[in-house]
């Protein structure tokens, strides 16, 4: 049994080893993808409930991928974490607001602009002082407009802090930025806290969305939660709709905004220009 011990632990600890290990080539190979700037968006698009998805939709959200020179498309869920640890995330997060601006600018000069672009706020970021004045000096450069961007915020994120959250979302509200809760469900929050936030938008996290025809329990989570928001005056964007049965029950109870896989994946802002501009 002794020999047993200590051959777990010997395990446990070169296992441990490797795992910080990686850690750290992640974080230096990270540092270094952002001196060479080796990110990219893509952009998945959002659809009002009864509309077609043939045709250009009325949002897009901007999501971040590494292009890394050796493993190639890293996906965020692999380095976000490590970006926010490290305030990595920062560099980041500021390079994401001015690229997503910058391309609907263009969109916009091109006549082929969705109504907004939606674009994801860090833990981090939100507690940057600058905050405000770096999203009021990107929408000026861009030359964005009132409800043209809008800035998604995790629910815990927003909850961590409420009240210095609410003093910048207020800030933004008045720069004209609309304002989503992200991943709505998987936080901790109650609706009626959540109301005390400046916000429009609530996003219906996945989670909920996978077995909404077979868990009573994920259906009623559901509708309550369209219901609730819907009283509060909030519009519900369901995530990851994968499926016709789970868009025909979302869109029968009255959700507002679909986005997912089976209106679309998140794609490169030239293969959506380019289908956009023959939609015309
Ligand atoms: P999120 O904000 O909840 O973004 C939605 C994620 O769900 C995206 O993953 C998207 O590709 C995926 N998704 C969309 N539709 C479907 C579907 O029908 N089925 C399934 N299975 N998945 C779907 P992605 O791009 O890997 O991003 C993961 C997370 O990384 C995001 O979750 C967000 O929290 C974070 N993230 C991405 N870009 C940024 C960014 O620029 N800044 C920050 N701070 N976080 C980001
Ligand atoms: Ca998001
Ligand atoms: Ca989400
Ligand atoms: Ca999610």
């Amino acid at each position: 049994a002794k020999e047993q011990g200590r051959n777990n632990l010997q395990y446990f600890t070169s296992a441990l080893n490797a795992a910080a290990a990686e850690r750290l080539t992640l974080e230096r190979e990270l540092r270094i993808a952002v001196e060479e700037r080796q990110f990219e968006l893509h952009y998945q698009p959002q659809y009002a409930a009864g509309a077609d998805p043939r045709e250009r939709p009325c949002g897009v959200e901007a999501l971040v991928r590494w292009r890394h020179p050796q493993k190639g498309l890293v996906p965020p869920v692999r380095f976000i974490p490590v970006a926010e640890e490290t305030g990595l995330i920062g560099v980041i997060g500021d390079w994401v607001l001015d690229c997503a601006c910058r391309d609907f600018a263009a969109w916009k000069a091109a006549g082929i602009a969705p109504r907004r672009v939606a674009v994801n706020l860090s833990a981090h970021q939100l507690r940057n002082p600058a905050l405000v004045d770096n999203v009021g000096a990107v929408l000026a450069r861009h030359g964005l407009r009132q409800g043209e961007l809008e800035l998604e915020i995790t629910e815990s994120v927003a909850m961590s802090d409420p009240a210095g959250a609410i003093e910048k979302l207020q800030a933004l509200r008045a720069l004209g930025v609309d304002l989503a809760i992200d991943d709505f469900g998987t936080g901790y929050s109650s609706l009626v806290y959540l109301k005390r936030l400046p916000i429009q938008v609530l996003k219906l996290d996945r989670e909920f969305v996978r077995d909404i025809e077979s868990d009573a329990n994920d259906a009623a989570i559901s509708v309550a939660t369209l219901t609730l928001a819907h009283s509060l005056g909030l519009q519900v964007v369901a995530e990851g709709v994968e499926t016709e049965a789970q868009r025909d029950f979302l869109v029968s109870h009255g959700c507002d905004m679909l986005q997912g896989y089976l209106l679309g994946r998140p794609e490169p802002a030239a293969v959506l220009e380019q289908r956009w501009r023959a939609q015309d």
